[in-house]
This record gives structure tokens, sequence and C-alpha cells, in this order.
């Protein structure tokens, strides 16, 4: 059985969010379901956002989509000026008087909302803090069409889709090619993102955000995004005190509020306090709050002290960029993807250090051996979400196909992550029992994922009008 190239790249356009998109933009105006894509993968430019009333915005955290009524995101974090951060809704609508017309002026759950985002000016005073998306995009609008979308979220529930039987009526060669055309979609939209963000930030920065976003796992990657955007003025102050690496270490984990305040003198957090305490006025205005961080329910190994200590030992080396280029050189196209994975490894592998050596986060205690700060899970979540995509991305604007072809070749037979629970529930709706077709391989999880965010995210546990099903049943 043999798909046509470019076949998932089709039911994509037919079923999910991209058709409902551009379908309603033919009409003349985008559909808020757009503007809520948009928010939500926040796709603008972060680093040039005014309010109305020309204020300084910072989107600390654009928030949690909100599937019952009420504003369209919740709990998001954002800052006006150089007011203190301030946490609350988002209501997004086409125009600003849309926020009296629909009935959220008198209404309670609506209360709380710190923020409006519309599409187009207002025409009239407004009373929220209110934000112009139209001329804010981080891409033409064409393109943003096409690529958005790839991290929305799933409904919980764990049973099986309605696509489970038409697939399972898929010989497993045929699954296989689907799988891995959704996985081809997966990279070229992570390339995709990291092209607009090299556009205003050059692609070292958006490495390191990439990475940054990979290092803050599922809960936390709006923080760790916030992090990294602060690098660029970070990395312009000299280092004055304490090795490179401590110093690093004190600055990204006091610029994410996750530093303990006036620990216990001969600690290692001591030692990063008195260290953080000399810089902290500089980097005052870039403290995240507390609640910016999601810590219930997050593995001690992967913690984003644990994280943030990875990432300083990383930024201490001012080697790390060129030895992650000199990486990408000695790839050829016979380079395998266990020694191109053993290869980055090594040159991404920090030397030990006693105290991660032995403690989980800055305050637990003293173990006899704790896991290594990467290891060859995080290392190939990193490889196949950031550094394949990233060098991809660079290879596509610079119109070199060899180099394209090398990168799709280790991309498709790279070995799979970790199991996770995004994954687990993503099977399961998809396959149900059913196993991945063949050998495993990182990208058909990528598959399973693509399919899942194109189409379940934008449907419920029930599969309400979800095309995918009838999509897959033609084939037969
Ligand atoms: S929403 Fe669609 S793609 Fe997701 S499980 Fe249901 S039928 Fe399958």
């Amino acid at each position: 059985m043999t798909f046509p190239e470019g076949l998932y790249l089709d039911w994509r356009q037919q079923g999910s969010a991209a058709l409902c998109l551009r379908e309603s933009r033919t009409q003349g105006t985008p559909p808020e379901r757009w503007l809520q894509e948009i928010w939500a993968h926040q796709r603008i430019l972060r680093d040039q956002l005014t309010t109305t009333e020309d204020r300084k915005l910072a989107v600390l955290h654009p928030g949690f989509r909100n599937r019952e009524s009420g504003p369209d995101f919740l709990n998001a974090i954002i800052q006006l000026g150089d007011d203190a951060p301030a946490s609350g809704d988002i209501e997004i609508d086409l125009v600003s008087g849309s926020w009296k017309s629909h009935g959220h002026a008198g209404n309670a759950a609506y209360n709380n909302v710190v923020l409006h985002v519309i599409w187009d000016p207002p025409t009239a005073e407004v009373k929220l803090p209110t934000l112009v998306l139209k001329d804010r995009l981080d891409a033409p609008i064409e393109e943003l069409e096409s690529w958005v979308g790839g991290a929305g979220e799933l409904p919980s529930d764990w049973i099986e889709g309605e696509c489970c039987e038409p697939l399972k009526t898929l010989a497993p060669e045929g699954l296989r090619q689907i799988l891995l055309q959704a996985a081809q979609v997966r990279l070229q939209t992570k390339a995709f993102q990291f092209r607009a963000r090299a556009k205003g930030a050059g692609w070292h920065q958006a490495l390191w955000e990439g990475v940054f976003r990979a290092l803050g796992y599922k809960h936390n990657a709006w923080p760790m995004q916030v992090v990294a955007e602060a690098l660029p003025e970070v990395r312009n102050r000299p280092i004055e005190s304490g090795s490179a690496r401590e110093a690093w270490e004190a600055r990204l984990l006091g610029i994410s509020g996750l530093l303990p305040s006036e620990p216990r003198k001969g600690t290692r957090a001591r030692l990063l306090w008195d260290l953080w305490w000399r810089e902290r006025e500089a980097f005052a205005h870039r403290i995240l709050p507390a609640a910016a961080w999601r810590l219930n329910g997050v593995r001690p190994a992967n913690h984003p002290q644990r994280r943030l200590a990875l990432a300083a030992a990383w930024l201490a080396d001012p080697l790390w960029e060129s030895r992650v280029e000199d990486w990408y050189r000695q790839l050829t196209p016979e380079t395998s993807h266990t020694d191109a994975g053993q290869s980055l490894l090594a040159a991404l592998k920090p030397e030990a250090d006693g105290f991660w050596r032995r403690h989980y986060t800055l305050m637990a205690h003293e173990l006899p051996d704790a896991p290594p700060l990467l290891g060859a899970g995080r290392l190939n979540d990193i490889a196949i979400n950031v550094i394949l995509p990233w060098f991809w991305a660079r290879a596509d604007a610079g119109g070199e196909n060899e180099a394209r072809q090398r990168l799709e070749k280790l991309y498709f037979d790279w070995s799979p992550g970790e199991d996770n629970t995004l994954l687990k529930l993503a099977r399961t709706r998809l396959l149900g029992e059913g196993e991945l077709p063949g050998r495993k391989t990182a990208a058909l999880q990528q598959g399973i994922l693509q399919i899942a965010h194109d189409f379940c995210a934008y449907s419920n546990a029930l599969c309400a009008e979800c095309r995918f099903p009838g999509i897959v049943a033609q084939l037969k």
C-alpha cells in the first residue's frame, strides 16, 4: 500500500483547524478560533507588545485554554509597564465592542479578565487593558494558517476514539506511512516556528528558546520560554564573581523566582543566593512570579531548578553553540541515528557537578547518587523537538536540499523517546490497544501526537464533528 506524498497534509487541510481557519478567512474576517490558536501558541512578536494605551505588555504565561463557559484562557500572567505581574484571565474577541455585545461586561465569570485580546483596533475608548493582534503576528497570516497548531490540548479522557476502527483496517505499512507523513508535518511546523523567531531574534536565540521550552517539559514550557527571552540581556552583563557555572545558575534561578530566599549558610542555595543578591536589582524587571510555575505533580528529576541548572551549565560553556554546530557539520549521509545520538550526547553532556550529582533540587536531601542532569531520555526529547527541526529550518531557509534530506533521514530513524502521559493518551485515542506499526521510532510517536493535535484538539472526548475517521475510512 503506497499513499501519495502529502496525503496527510491534504487530510489536515480538509479536516482540522487549518481548513476552518481558511474557510472563515475567505469571508473577510479571521475567526475567533484562529485568534485563540495564535494566542495559545504565542505566534506574536512577544517582545514588541503594547496595549492600546501604549503600555508595554509582557506575557509571562498565556494561560490555559478554557473549554467551559467564561473567558477563553484562564490563569494567565501578564505584566503591564513596570507594574507587578498580574494573574488573571484572557478574553479573545474580534472587536472590542464584543465585550459589551457578548454580555461579558456584567458577567461575574469575566471579573478576573486582565487582558482583552482583539483583532482590529478599537473604535471607541476601552475600559480593559487591550491588545490588538492584527499587526503583531510573528509571520504573515498566510503562513500561520498553514502551520499554526501542533501544541493544542487534548481531551483528557482515556477512551478509544472513533478513528480507532478505520485505522485498524489499514495494513501496518499503510498506517506507518500515515504516521510518518504526520511526523513530517510536525517537523515542518516546528521548523517554521524556529524560522519565524529567528527572523526577529537570530538563529541562536531561537535555538536557546527551543531548548529552554523543551527543558520546561509539559507544564513549564512557558516560564522557561520567558527566562530564555531574558538571555540576550543577561549575557551582556559580565560575570564578576563565582565560577561561570555558579554565576549562571544564580542568574537563571534568580530570574525564574525559584531561588529559595535566605537559605542556610554553607548550602548551594546560599552560595547562589549570595551571587544573585549582587545582580538582583539589575534583573529585577525580569523576575518571574512563583505563580508562573506549575510544580505540583512534577517529578523531582524534572523539577525546573534541575533543568535550569543544566541550562546554566550550557550557558557557562562559551563553546556550547559551536559544539552544536560541529556536531551537525560532522554528519554525513552515512551517519546512523545511533551514532548521531551518541555524538550529540557527548557534545552536550555537561561536566558532572558535585551538588547536582547528589541532589534533585536545591533544598532536597542528599542522595548517594542522583541521575545525571542530561540523560538519554532528555537528550532524545531535545534532539527530536529542537535540534533536528532547528537545523532543518536553517537548511530549508538556505535552500540546502541535501542537508534537509540528511536531517530528515535522521529524524525518521531516530530512536523513540520515553513514553509520557500525553503520548499514551494520544495513542490510546487513536490506536486503542494497538501497537505502533513496525520498528518503533521517535517519528512514529511524533506522528501520533500530530494527528491528535490536528484533530482531537478540535473535537471532544466523544469525537464530535471530527472528520478524521471518515477520511481514513475512504482509504479502504
Ligand atoms: S477526535 Fe478524531 S482523531 Fe481524535 S480520537 Fe476522535 S476520531 Fe480520532
